[in-house]
């Protein structure tokens, strides 16, 4: 445990679970079971570059929690992944797929390598040779891998066709956000921005008078808060303003999502989108609006902004955009904020629709799979609104989330025997 106490992503999680175990009456024991991961692999991968010489990288794969199914949780090519980043964020998806209800465990995989630095094929050798070194402890119903940074459907469907290769197994639910081709599901694309969009909604009408009409500010326009914005214009919210790393765009009479998407394809950034105020993304995050979305990087709103922030509710499209420090002040602030580990959860309920189609051998339409991720996503926020207001009304939205999560896990080692 003590080395494991370098990385602070590691610790801020470690940190989090300890707090809500006060909470929940939980014992050192029992902590301690809880924060270690159960298994985490590392690996020496050896590729020839195209140059023909001989080039060496560091992948992990960290298997946290199985008590609630099998390991499930993206890969990620980083030049910055750690091993003890990996471990935390196979923490964070044990907690994630616990509340959604889903019959998954937590993992996570890394290899540290800039994959910008690499051709397409070093890409291929690297991505197989990666599942050559790991194939034993994966399955369908072991540990179930899907896309994350800098990873896609191509690496996918690399990874499964080694597995096959390998193992002899024709089995396409063993990794999920494969193409089409491979039995992936047209919603995965889409799915983490339409859980965000269901999220807002429901809490806006609890919180501040319903979603339509409502001012709605997203920072980042990529692939979740790009369909973040088309979802909740859909929904009759009015989008006032967006940004990318490039800057931010204000616009009191309303961004038009496809026109915006259209300046981003043609011109490489949302911030030159021609009618509005430009704005850094600094300015962005703190001007008036009534809902806030980072949807961008970590640590975005911190104990320096915070105190400006005007929104009446931040929902957390992006991993961990606000600091711990960052939490104290908006709670003080009487802002509500919808964790990441329920408003970004469409993700892995997209692929959990994947893999129980490729399981059950179905087919299953892209109407019917927006319609499983819009109930799944209401039904977690009903789940934890009215947790909150029964049991722990003094406490954050956050804390609640991970208390709800913690506790299924317990009770799932404990009627296993694990506790
Ligand atoms: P992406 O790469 O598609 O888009 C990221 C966007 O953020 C881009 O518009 C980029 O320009 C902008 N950006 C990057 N750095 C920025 C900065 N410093 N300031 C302002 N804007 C910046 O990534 P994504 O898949 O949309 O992921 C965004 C966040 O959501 C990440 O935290 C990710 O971990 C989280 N997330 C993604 C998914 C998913 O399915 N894609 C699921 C769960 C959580």
């Amino acid at each position: 445990m003590e080395e494991l106490l370098t990385s602070n992503l590691f610790v801020q999680q470690v940190k989090k679970l300890y707090k809500v175990g006060e909470l929940l009456g939980l014992d050192i024991d029992t902590l301690e079971a809880l924060s270690q991961p159960e298994r985490v692999i590392q690996v020496k991968i050896q590729i020839r570059g195209s140059d023909g010489k001989l080039r060496t990288f560091v992948g992990w794969r960290s298997q946290h929690n199985s008590a609630l199914g099998p390991y499930k949780g993206g890969v990620r090519y980083s030049p910055n992944v750690t091993q003890e980043e990996v471990i935390a964020l196979s923490m964070i998806m044990t907690w994630k797929n616990s509340l959604l209800l889903l019959p998954y465990g937590g993992g996570k995989g890394g290899i540290r390598v800039d994959p910008k630095k690499l051709t397409l094929k070093e890409l291929e050798d690297l991505s197989r040779k990666y599942i050559q070194l790991i194939h034993n402890y994966l399955g369908s119903n072991v540990d179930i891998p899907a896309p994350d940074i800098n990873t896609n459907p191509q690496t996918m469907a690399w990874f499964l066709d080694e597995y096959i290769k390998i193992t002899g197994e024709v089995d396409f639910a063993v990794f999920t956000g494969k193409p089409y081709e491979l039995g992936g599901i047209g919603v995965r694309l889409y799915s983490t921005g339409l859980g965000v969009a269901t999220i807002a909604r429901e809490a806006a009408n609890k919180f501040i008078g319903g979603i339509e009409g409502s001012r709605v500010i997203i920072q980042g326009f990529g692939n979740v808060g790009s369909f973040t914005a088309k979802f909740l214009s859909e929904m009759g919210a009015k989008i006032i303003g967006v940004s990318d790393i490039g800057g931010g765009v204000i616009n009191e009479n309303g961004i038009d999502v496809n026109k915006a998407l259209e300046v981003v394809q043609r011109t490489g950034s949302v911030v030159n989108y021609p009618e509005g105020k430009k704005v850094t993304n600094e300015e962005l995050l703190i001007s008036d609006c009534d809902i806030l979305i980072p949807a961008a990087v970590e640590n975005v709103i911190n104990k320096f902004n915070a105190p400006k922030v005007k929104a009446k509710l931040i929902v957390e499209g992006a991993n961990g955009p606000l600091t711990a420090d960052a939490d104290d002040v908006i709670k003080q602030s009487g802002i509500v904020v919808i964790p990441d580990i329920l408003a970004n959860a469409g993700g892995v309920v997209g692929s959990y629709v994947e893999w129980a189609n490729n399981k059950s051998g179905g087919i299953i339409s892209d109407e019917e799979a927006k319609k499983l991720i819009i109930d799944r996503m209401t039904n977690a926020f009903n789940t934890l609104y009215d947790f909150h207001k029964r049991k722990f009304a003094d406490q954050d939205l956050r804390t609640v989330a991970m208390a709800l999560a913690v506790d299924r896990v317990v009770k799932a080692m404990k009627a296993r025997g694990l506790l």
